[in-house]
């Protein structure tokens, strides 16, 4: 079976490399557009401290989560172990004790049926400080030793070059789609078209531009986010966990003595990429509130991406009714790093005619 994918960010590599490891003849087309949410996004992966309570939106989660760490070890099986995958620990924190308090029932809650979140543990200042060192010093903290953290920008080109491994295409272009009676044909820029017993549109923000001429409205819309990389020259940040302080920001480390923190949620946005002040300030605000021990660190780059957002939580995820080749995947919003992996999992599955490991009739669309 051939297969092309269009759009490669971390649904469109996971679909890529699903399939390409299952002997699925692949081509899977990326126009890279500034803003690719994959690109900017921080990594978080911590679903058990979510305040979002759509069922099958948090069974998607909790499920990418179990996911990653066997998917890292088959990345770095098959020779790609620096994917920027690192299980570092989360710790969540608030202002306000008797929120905190309920995070903590909800964690130990959850805990029940996803081992995998590791101990969940209440710190004292002191301690949390210990793991995060310029968290703020009047706040306690619930420590959930099983969160991790992907740097995606590894994690999709890992996946990528072990599905090229495995035979598949991999090239940069802006495809468009055509209707045939009931089946989408893929054009390429110089308006030919790419032949594909399937197409799998995982084009994120730009998807409804693509759909439109088969008469698909799908709607979704980019929201944007700003998010700001702080360098610690000479601070060893690897093994920093994530702090969430349960509103919508975030702060967590990378490897590289940096600290990313995050982000705005620019609903109604558009694809204007540009850095503004009011969004730099918004975080820079938040960061400094959290963790004033980032004062006097080198504001290194804010990264800017677009997060496809639908109209409620949950993913769009299987067939497109009316078109017998088409599948897509989409909606991920401000999860997807967490979902995207097991996302593109389950519509390899779908592809190959296979039981998908969840229900997709949950995110039909
Ligand atoms: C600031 C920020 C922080 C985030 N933090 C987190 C987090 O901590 N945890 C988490 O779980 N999630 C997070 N997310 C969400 C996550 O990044 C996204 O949900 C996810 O990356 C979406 O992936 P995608 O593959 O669907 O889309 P994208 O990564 O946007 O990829 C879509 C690709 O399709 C390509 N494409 C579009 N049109 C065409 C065309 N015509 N031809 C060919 N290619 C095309 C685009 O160029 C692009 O490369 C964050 C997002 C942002 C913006």
């Amino acid at each position: 079976m051939r297969v092309i994918v269009l759009g490669a960010g971390i649904l469109g590599a996971s679909v890529a490399y699903h399939l390409a490891r299952a002997g699925a003849e692949v081509e899977v087309i990326d126009a890279a557009h500034p803003g690719k949410a994959t690109m900017a996004g921080a990594g978080i992966i911590c679903p058990w401290a979510s305040q979002v309570d759509t069922p099958a939106w948090y069974r998607l989660s909790a499920a990418g989560a179990k996911y990653y760490p066997d998917l890292a070890a088959a990345l770095a099986e098959a020779g790609e172990a620096a994917n920027g995958y690192r299980c570092v620990g989360a710790l969540i924190t608030s202002e306000n004790p008797a929120d905190l308090a309920a995070a903590e029932r909800r964690l130990r809650a959850r805990h029940n049926d996803a081992p995998e979140a590791g101990q969940i543990s209440r710190l004292a200042n002191a301690e949390a400080r210990r793991l995060f060192p310029p968290f703020r010093e009047d706040l306690d903290a619930v420590h959930v030793s099983g969160a991790a953290r992907v740097e995606a920008r590894a994690f999709s080109a890992a996946m990528l070059k072990v599905a090229v491994g495995h035979g598949a295409v991999h090239r940069n272009e802006s495809v468009g789609l055509r209707r045939d009676g009931d089946r989408a044909i893929c054009l390429g820029a110089d308006g030919k078209a790419i032949g594909a017993d399937m197409v799998i549109v995982a084009a994120g923000a730009w998807a409804p531009e693509i759909l439109k001429p088969l008469g698909i409205d799908l709607p979704i819309a980019p929201q944007k986010g700003q998010i700001l990389h702080f360098g610690l020259s000479g601070i060893d940040t690897i093994n920093w966990p994530v702090l969430l302080p349960m509103n919508s920001y975030y702060m967590l480390a990378f490897d590289d003595s940096r600290v990313v923190a995050g982000a705005t949620r620019e609903t109604g946005s558009g694809f204007d990429y540009r850095v503004t002040a009011g969004g730099q300030k918004e975080v820079l605000d938040f960061a400094l509130a959290f963790a004033p021990g980032l004062r006097h660190a080198t504001l290194l780059e804010t990264r800017v991406g677009f997060r496809p957002a639908g109209p409620s939580y949950l993913p769009m995820l299987g067939p497109a009714v009316g078109i017998s080749n088409l599948l897509i995947g989409n909606g991920l919003g401000a999860g997807g790093l967490t979902m995207g992996p097991m996302a593109g999992r389950l519509l390899a599955e779908q592809a190959l005619g296979q039981k998908t490991a969840l229900d997709l009739a949950d995110y039909a669309f």
